[in-house]
Parts: C-alpha cells; structure tokens; sequence
C-alpha cells in the first residue's frame, strides 16, 4: 500500500512515521509513505498557498492551484484521492477495510486555517472525517488514517492479534493483564492462570460480549 500526504507541515507526518510499527513496516516494505509539501507547488511569489475569502470572513483559505497541482504530481488512474475535512465520512475500522479493498494508492490532503477552497472537491473522490470536532489541521487525521490501514496490511502487526482487536465480529477486545499477579489488591483473574486454553477462550469470548453490552450495546445492533 502507498500512501501520499500532501501537507503544508511535513515535519509533522516525519516525527510519527520514523516511529514504531509504523516505522518497522515502512523499513519492511509492507507499506509506503510520500509526504508532499503543498507549498512546491505554488506558482506564486514567497510560497503563498492560501489567501482571504471571497464574501469576507475570517481565517485564509487554502487555494486551488497548488493542492490541485499536488494531487496531480502523484495521481495515477488507481489512485484514491480523500480530502480531510470535519464534513467528511467519519473514519472508522469499516471504512479502513473499504479503502484497503478499493486502492492499493491512496492519496491523503491535508487542510489547515479555514479549509479547501470548494472548488478542489471537483479534483477529488471524497472527504473523510476522524470525529465530529475540528483540528487545526488534516495532519493528525492523516497519521489515524496510515496507522489504521496499516495494521489491515499483512505483516505489519502479528495475526493473532489483528484477529482480536475490538471491533472485529462487531465486538470489542476482551481484557488483558500482565505481571504481577496481585497489584495493590486488584488480582488477575484465576482463569488466565490456569493452563486451561479452552476455559481461557471460553473466558474471553464472554468478557468480549460483556464488555460490549456495558461500552458499546451499539455495536451489537449492527
Ligand atoms: N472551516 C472548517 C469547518 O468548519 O468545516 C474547518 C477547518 S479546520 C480548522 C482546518 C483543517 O483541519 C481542515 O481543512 C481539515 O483538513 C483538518 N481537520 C480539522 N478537523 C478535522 C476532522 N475532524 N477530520 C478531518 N480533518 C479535519
């Protein structure tokens, strides 16, 4: 999977990608990431990238040409090019799935101060939002987006895990404990002590739903 950032802050996707697992799979070459810099492509003097809105209002807009001309710098006709926006589709692990099925090349642009002009959602296949409140920019919304796509990507994270994370089956994880057994009275449940894998997957398979019907009864709906 390939993804390309276009961003005015690439320092900010760097910091988060040179980290972790998310660094381990780009050093494994299960997935690849491009950061952009908006900025390239003005044609404008001193960088200029953004200006007033027409009709008045507060805040600077971000202009067509140069995100326009960024989405073209790397589109290809399999790409998947998503604005990120408060308006968009709200991001979650169905939509992850959906987009990792549809493109093997998504291309993500991020805004900043007021947004898009409108007319760059004619250059686009799609918004996608991460929650309903606003961020000073797409750039963290970008990095929710790699990362959750990228734990669907065979390898990035162990199997067994990635079969049991909450959401899947539209249930959430059952909990887990480490060492010690006691900690300031709160003990691990006898079961996980017991060597028995069945009643441990019995186990966990209640706490699962359990855990779903006080969190999220929601989920169990669907
Ligand atoms: N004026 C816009 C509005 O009210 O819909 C908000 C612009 S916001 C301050 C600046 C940028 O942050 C947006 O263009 C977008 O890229 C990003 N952003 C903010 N909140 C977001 C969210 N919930 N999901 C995705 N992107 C978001």
């Amino acid at each position: 999977m390939r993804f390309d950032i276009l961003t005015l802050f690439p320092e900010i996707i760097n910091a988060y990608i040179n980290e972790s697992i998310i660094k381990r799979a780009l050093q494994n070459n299960l997935i690849e990431i491009n950061v952009i810099n908006i900025r390239d492509f003005t044609l404008l003097k001193n960088g200029q990238v953004d200006d007033t809105p027409y009709g008045g209002g507060a805040g600077m807009v971000l202009m067509c040409e140069p995100v326009v001309r960024a989405i073209e710098s790397v589109k290809k006709e399999d790409s998947k090019v998503y604005l990120l926006t408060p308006q968009g589709k709200t991001f979650n692990d169905k939509l992850a799935s959906t987009i990792i099925n549809e493109t093997k090349h998504l291309i993500l642009v991020c805004g900043h101060y007021e947004g898009f002009d409108e007319r760059i959602k004619n250059f686009v296949d799609g918004e996608i939002s991460i929650g309903d409140y606003v961020l000073t920019g797409g750039e963290l919304p970008a990095l929710v987006i790699i990362d959750a796509i990228s734990r669907f990507i065979p390898g990035v994270i162990a199997e067994e895990s990635f079969k049991e994370e909450s959401f899947k089956d539209n249930l959430l994880d059952y909990p887990v404990y480490t060492k010690p057994r006691d900690f300031r009275g709160y003990q691990v449940p006898d079961v996980l002590l017991s060597g028995n894998h069945q009643k441990i997957n019995e186990y966990r398979n209640n706490e699962k739903l359990r855990i779903t019907k006080e969190k999220r009864p929601d989920l169990l709906d669907k």
